[in-house]
């Protein structure tokens, strides 16, 4: 499956999880409120506030990103996971650098997808930038990954931390480098 197929049905994945569990009124936003009902799963609500943020933040990021690129794109689809097919169809005949930048922004997206549904087992696959081993590990708190390596660390001597933006530039560009090299 390519990255931005994978981007798409992730992002299913959130809006579904949205629409099955809705934040249905004023009650379900307060924190406060759920302290005297036990039996309810407290971090429901806000964890779906944060979902509805970040499907929208990654639409309109994605949107903002095509129109800037191509001024005569086709209308942006109503369909959530629908705009990665529709920012590729529209990003098709830019250059390389310029679809380089957009392969990298999908692919972020498609880790922050993983990352808001709880699913942490992306970032092992990946090696740190700066030591290029694997051991890479997702640190909620700091939300950035940290190199496991002990002997990685800054002049600070605390451990390396990535963002996500930067582990989806090297994804992208460790791909370009194979596609270069079997192409000669
Ligand atoms: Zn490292």
């Amino acid at each position: 499956m390519d990255t931005a197929d994978d981007a798409a049905s992730r992002l299913a994945l959130l809006v579904e999880h949205f629409r099955q569990h809705p934040v249905t009124g004023p009650e379900g936003h307060s924190f406060t409120s759920s302290a005297s009902q036990p039996t309810r799963t407290t971090a429901a609500t806000p964890v779906n506030l944060a979902i509805v943020d970040h499907i929208s933040a990654s639409v309109r990021e994605l949107a903002d990103y095509t129109h800037t690129v191509n001024t005569a794109a086709d209308p942006l689809p109503e369909d959530a996971a629908a705009v990665y097919a529709w920012c590729v169809a529209n990003t098709r005949n830019t250059p390389e650098a310029e679809q380089q930048r957009r392969d990298s922004i999908v692919y972020r997206q498609r880790l922050e997808h993983a990352i808001c549904a709880g699913d942490y087992s992306v970032i092992p696959p990946h090696r740190c930038p700066a030591c290029r081993t694997f051991g890479l590990m997702w640190r909620v708190s700091q939300g950035r990954a940290v190199c496991t390596n002990r002997r990685c660390v800054d002049r600070d001597g605390m451990s390396r931390a990535w963002s996500l933006g930067r582990l989806a530039y090297e994804h992208v560009q460790s791909q370009s480098k194979i596609r270069s090299r079997r192409a000669t």
